[in-house]
C-alpha cells in the first residue's frame, strides 16, 4: 500500500466528521451504536491529524473510489469475493476472506441475562448523545489485520460518504462471558471511547448484535510494534527515545483522566501510518479517580515491586513500566526476565536487580534507573521524562513531545 495514499486517508479522517454521514443500510437485527458528538469528533480529528499533509494527497484522495468487497448484512455464509482494490489507483483495503461470516456460523452463542446487559453497551449515557446506527453492512470489508483472543480484526471502509478507513474488531460475547471478562470488556470500551490523544488508539464507536460486539477502531497502518521489535531485536537509541517520548505524553494524558494503564508492554502498542506509537489495549486499565488499587494484574515482566509484593499501587506503576519498556526497546528483552521461574523474576523485581549492558548510553541509563526505583515516590515524573536529556536530544524539531513517527 502506498503510504502517500494512506496518508491521504488519514487526512480525510482529519477533515471529516465521522458521525455526519447519512445512515446507511438498516438491519433487522438489534444493532446499536454510540458515537461521540459531531463537533467533538471533527475538532479532535482535525487536532490529531497526521502531520504535514500534502495538498496533492488531499485533492487526489481516493476515498471516494468505488467499493471493492461487501459484507452481507444477512450474515449468511458467503464465498469471499476478491477485491478490485489492488488494481485501483486508490486505497487498497485488500481482499476480504469472509472471516466474519465464517466465524459467525461456527462460533459463539447468544448471551442472556445480566451478561447480555453488561455487553449490550447501550448505557444511559448514549441516550443523551447524538447517535447513529452502524452495522456490518455499513462497511466494505478488506484484508484481515489480525486475530485476537475473542475474534478477528479487519481493515474496512465506510460505504457512506465520506469514506473512512478504519479497523473493525469483532468480539464474541459468549467467549467474553466464558472468560468472565464482561465487566472488564465493558470497562475497556468505555475508557477507550472517551480518550483522544494522538498516541492512544481511537475508538470511534461500536455496535453489537446478539452474539457479537464490533469495535470501530482507528486503523493503525504500520501494525504491531512488537513485530518490529522482534524483527530488529532491539531499537536504536533515537527510535527508542522517540517512542518513550510519545509514551510519556500518552501516559500523562491518561493519568490526567485518572486512567492508569497497568499493562504497558510492546504487545499492546500499535504503530500509526507515520510510525507514531499508539497505545491500543485497555484490557487492564482502570479508571481510578483518587483511588489506590490492590488487584494483581498485568504482565509479569512489567510488574512493579509494589504489585509483586501485593501492596497498594497508583499511577506510578505506569512509570515503572515505562522504564521496563525503555530497557526492552534498547536491549531487546525486559530487565528482570528470569527464564528459570516466575518466582525468580518476582525476586529480581523486588530487589530491583537491574543490570544495564555497557553499550547503552549514559543518558538512557540515567533515565532507566530513575524510572526503575523501588519506591514509587522516587520515580522520575512524566513531566521530567519529557525534559530528560535523552528524550530532548532525539525529539524532532517543532515538537513539544514526540508526536511524530519514530523511524
Ligand atoms: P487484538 O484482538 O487487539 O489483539 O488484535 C489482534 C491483531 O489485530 C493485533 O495483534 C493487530 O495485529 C491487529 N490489529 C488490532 N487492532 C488494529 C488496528 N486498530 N489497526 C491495525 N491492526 C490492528
Amino acid at each position: 500500500m502506498a503510504s502517500a495514499s494512506v496518508l491521504s486517508v488519514t487526512q480525510q479522517l482529519a477533515a471529516i466528521d465521522i458521525s455526519k454521514g447519512q445512515p446507511t443500510a438498516t438491519s433487522t437485527r438489534p444493532v446499536r451504536a454510540k458515537q461521540p458528538t459531531q463537533s467533538n469528533v471533527s475538532k479532535l480529528l482535525s487536532k490529531y491529524a497526521a502531520p504535514n499533509p500534502s495538498k496533492a494527497n488531499l485533492s487526489t484522495s481516493s476515498l471516494r473510489q468505488p467499493v471493492t468487497t461487501t459484507a452481507s448484512d444477512t450474515q449468511t455464509h458467503r464465498t469471499p469475493t476478491p477485491g478490485k482494490g489492488a488494481t485501483q489507483t486508490g486505497i487498497d483495503i485488500g481482499r476480504y476472506d469472509g472471516g466474519f461470516e465464517i466465524d459467525n456460523e461456527k462460533r459463539g452463542e447468544k448471551v442472556y441475562g445480566e451478561a447480555a446487559e453488561d455487553l449490550a453497551l447501550d448505557s444511559s449515557v448514549s441516550r443523551t448523545r447524538p447517535t447513529r446506527e452502524w452495522n456490518l453492512a455499513s462497511f466494505d470489508i478488506g484484508r484481515p489485520l489480525g486475530k485476537g483472543k475473542f475474534g478477528r480484526v479487519y481493515m474496512v471502509r465506510t460505504k457512506s460518504e465520506p469514506k473512512y478507513i478504519l479497523a473493525v474488531k469483532c468480539l464474541y460475547k459468549s467467549e467474553i462471558v466464558q472468560s468472565k471478562v464482561e465487566k472488564q470488556t465493558r470497562r475497556e470500551i468505555e475508557i477507550q471511547q472517551n480518550l483522544r490523544h494522538p498516541n492512544v488508539l481511537r475508538l470511534y464507536g461500536y455496535f453489537h448484535d446478539e452474539k457479537r460486539i464490533f469495535l470501530m477502531l482507528e486503523f493503525a497502518g504500520k501494525g504491531e510494534l512488537y513485530k518490529q521489535l522482534s524483527k530488529h531485536g532491539c531499537f536504536s537509541e533515537k527510535r527508542s527515545s522517540r517512542y518513550i517520548d510519545q509514551m510519556a505524553d500518552a501516559l500523562s494524558y491518561l493519568h490526567s483522566k485518572h486512567v492508569i494503564h497497568r499493562d504497558i508492554k510492546p504487545e499492546n502498542l500499535l504503530l500509526g501510518i507515520n510510525g507514531e506509537l499508539k497505545i491500543g489495549d485497555f484490557g487492564w486499565s482502570v479508571h481510578a479517580p483518587g483511588n489506590r488499587r490492590m488487584t494483581l494484574c498485568g504482565t509479569l515482566d512489567y510488574l512493579p515491586p509494589e504489585m509483586v509484593e501485593g501492596r497498594e499501587h497508583s499511577e506510578k506503576v505506569d512509570y515503572w513500566a515505562l522504564g521496563v519498556l525503555t530497557y526492552e526497546f534498547l536491549i531487546g528483552n525486559p530487565p528482570f526476565e528470569d527464564r528459570n521461574s516466575v518466582n525468580a523474576t518476582y525476586r529480581r523485581i523486588a530487589r530491583v536487580d537491574l543490570k544495564i549492558p555497557s553499550h547503552v548510553s549514559p543518558e538512557a541509563r540515567d533515565l532507566i534507573s530513575k524510572l526503575l526505583k523501588y519506591d514509587p515516590e522516587q520515580r522520575i515524573s512524566l513531566a521530567e521524562v519529557a525534559r530528560h536529556p535523552w528524550i530532548v536530544k532525539y525529539r524532532p524539531k517543532q515538537s513539544s513531545s514526540g508526536g511524530s513517527g519514530a523511524q
